[in-house]
This record gives structure tokens, sequence and C-alpha cells, in this order.
């Protein structure tokens, strides 16, 4: 290109943008009002934070307004509140108190007194696309995948807790999980302004473990939020029981007939799985059932027993202590928290003892066959054909993975993604 004709060019992009910028005068323009941002400490109330910014009596006509919307019990340590003023003038203008990422209450100075407006942070909907390959554990690699990067932290570690909570019948994280294993899946997100998630659902994922694919399919007949998880051919990808009492934790010491104990430091046979994890952890009812015995027993600790159907009952061991309310007799659901690790007993460290036995006998947790959950209804069965079909292909449109790649697709995603905004029920 010639000098000219770069002039001309460089002209014709004056002549088209110059007078707006012309019209918009000074690029810095000095803000109108002065903000004051403030957390709530320990203690502190919303009265003393005002204190000598507001009178006396003025803070009661603004509790009143702020009560309006919400408890002032909802005003915690770390509260976010903004004070804004206009530019020359001493009195507040307005208040924002954050009572949460998704709440703000907003209180206005009026003619006579203070009004007040609940304001609810915006959210988009949209639908992400992540695949990997997995050099060493899933936690690293969804957690570092680079491509997820602008997602939170807390966010990220979320993904991981959607997918360990559909995949936790098929696939144990820990102990399975290999090197060159792969994942995909396809969320569906809340996401505000700031890009932190309000709320995600997974609509399908997809892991190879071991050349073996694992499919998780989310499937609502009623459109309730009620829905639950099915693998390709339909069938529930829930057991009667959950693998394991804790969330994706590590495992320090399987389930063996004969190994050093580490106390006794004699050899007997460890007829359950520990769970090594922070003392404090919770401690979660791996079906439902009846808590039969609870409280100190010998080597095992606080310890709590629960019977379930079908002459099953499962232990949980060397607890810290128990969710109060958890007695014998108490009826527990699968997945509610019953006690929290500790190393009570014989325990040289924190770790959960975990045991199931049958009619009296013991069986290994990590490989005993478990008993499914109920597969698609057959009244559902053609809405579940359709639906899956979509998610399928949602999940078949996300290129092979990489070493850790991951694709994020929001403004042009896949051809199906109109089909399945319309189709799936909005996140509940
Ligand atoms: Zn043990």
């Amino acid at each position: 290109m010639t000098a000219a004709a770069m002039a001309a060019v460089a002209c014709a992009a004056c002549s088209m943008e110059t007078p707006e910028v012309g019209r918009l005068g000074r690029l810095h323009v000095a803000p109108a009002e002065n903000v004051e941002m403030f957390s709530l400490r320990r203690g502190e109330t919303f009265g003393e934070l005002l204190h000598g910014t507001i009178s006396a009596n003025e803070q009661a006509a603004l509790l009143l307004a702020f009560q309006e919307h919400a408890s002032p019990r909802r005003m915690r340590e770390g509260t976010e509140i903004t004070l804004r003023y206009l530019k020359g003038e001493e009195a507040v203008r307005r208040i924002d108190v954050a009572l949460s990422p998704d709440e703000t209450v907003r209180l206005s100075r009026e003619p006579l007194g203070w009004g007040s407006e609940l304001i609810e942070t915006p959210i988009y909907v949209d639908t992400m696309f992540a695949s990997g390959e997995i050099e060493s554990e899933l936690w690293t690699a969804v957690v570092m995948n680079p491509a997820l990067s602008t997602m939170p932290a807390a966010d990220r570690n979320e993904m991981i807790h959607h997918l360990d909570q559909v995949f936790q019948w098929q696939v144990d994280f820990y102990r399975q999980i290999q090197s060159g294993d792969t994942y995909r899946f396809v969320v569906e997100r809340e996401v505000r302004p700031d890009g932190s998630m309000r709320s995600a659902r997974l609509l399908a994922a997809e892991l190879v473990n071991a050349d073996e694919p694992f499919h998780a399919i989310w499937f609502d007949p009623n459109g309730d939020g009620q829905g639950s998880y099915f693998d390709l051919e339909g069938e529930s990808v829930r057991r009667s029981f959950l693998l394991k009492p804790l969330e994706f934790r590590r495992i320090s010491s399987y389930f063996t007939n004969s190994r050093r104990h580490p106390i006794l430091n004699t050899w007997r046979s460890h007829r359950g799985v520990d769970y090594a994890a922070a003392a404090g952890t919770e401690v979660m009812a791996t079906a439902d059932g009846v808590v039969i015995q609870r409280g100190p027993d010998g080597g095992y600790g606080n310890s709590v027993q629960v019977r379930h159907a079908n002459g099953w009952v499962t232990r949980y061991a060397h607890l810290r202590g128990f969710r109060s309310g958890v007695v014998v007799g108490t009826r527990v659901r699968q997945g509610e928290v019953i006690g929290y690790v500790g190393q009570t007993g014989l325990a040289t460290g924190p770790h959960l003892h975990y045991e199931m036995l049958q009619s009296g006998r013991f069986v290994d947790p990590l490989s005993v066959d478990l008993p499914a959950g109920d597969p698609v209804p057959s009244d559902d069965r053609m809405r579940w054909l359709e639906e899956s079909g979509v998610r399928v292909a949602l999940l078949d449109g996300i290129p092979p993975s990489g070493p850790v790649r991951t694709l994020l697709v929001d403004a042009e995603p896949v051809e199906a993604e109109a089909t399945t905004t319309a189709t799936t029920p909005r996140l509940q």
C-alpha cells in the first residue's frame, strides 16, 4: 500500500470518527459524587458504622427503611456498605448495603426522610462447554485448565463438586482416575456481571476412565428441578448407597484382610475404608436408614451406625462429634450429614473409618455391587429420547480434548444450543 493510499484510509476513518469524538468533549470527567466503602467489622453494628456520619434521629428512619426489605441481622461481619455523597455536599445521599452477591438494599435520602429499594444483581444464563485430558487427577485438570482461567477459583471448585456428584457411583475420582482419562461437560450457568456463577447445572457430562466411557445426562421430566441423571441407555446413574460418605477425598487405607495396625502394631484385618480428611469435614449417611448406635465405641472412638433396608448396616468411626439431633432412632436420608471427621479412638490422624455390613458380614465398600436407582419411567421415554438426544449432541459437539484444553463458548455455540435453551427448564 502506498503512503497516499494509507493516508486515504486514515482519512476515511477520521471522517467517520472524529466528529463523534469531538462531541464527547473531555475524556476524563471528574466523578459527580464521592464514594466511601466500608466492610462491617466483627461485632460492629450498622449504627456504629454510621456514627458521626448520620445523626441518631436519621439512623432510626434509615433502619426503618432498611427493614422494609431485610432484617438488620443479615448485616454480618464483612457486609459491604457503600456511602455516596454529592460533590461539595456534606450529607450522605445514598447508602448501598450488599446483603449477598445477589441482593443489595439501596437507601436514598428523600425530602422527608429515607426511602429504600431492593436491587437484585442481574444475571444471564449461558451454556459453557469444557473438555480436557487428565494428567494426574481430575481436580488439577479442571482447576488448572487454562481455558477456565477467567472463572473464579471457587466456581472451578464448584464444577468439580458437580462432576463428583453425578459420577460418584461410577468412578471414584481419587482411586480410579488414570493419566490419559478425558472429560467433557456441558453446563448451564446463571452468571453475574462480574463473571461469578449464581448457580450451575450439568446438562451432560462424559468421563472416559481407562478407555471406558461413563455418561451422565440430566433429565427433568416434570420441569420442576427435581430431575436426575441417567446414562445413555436411560438407566439411573444413582445407586441406593453413596460410594463414599464424604466428598471427593483422599483414601488413605483400603479394605484388606490383613495389614499392620498403625497403633496396635499388630497384623489385623482392616474391614473398612479409611478416608483421610481434615478434622471437621462433614460425614454423610450413604443411604436412607435409622441410627442404631451413636457414641463412643472402643477403638472406633465416636461412632455412628445406621441400619438400612435389606439387612445393610454402615458404620462411621473416629468422629470428632455428631451432628446435633442425630441420636439412636433418628431417621436419616442419603447424603444427610451425621457427624464430623475426627481422630477419636485408635486413630493416628484425622480420618473417617467407614464400614459396610450385609446381614452381619463385612463387605468392601469400594467393590460391592450396589443396587441401582430407577431408570427413566416408561411414560417419559419419548421425552427422554428427545431431550437426551439434544444433550448428547451438545456433548459430541465439543472438540476432542487435547492436553488440558477447554472450549468456552458463549457467543457462537454449536447449532444445537437454541434447541437446548428452549427445552431446558431454567435452573431451580
Ligand atoms: Zn480404618
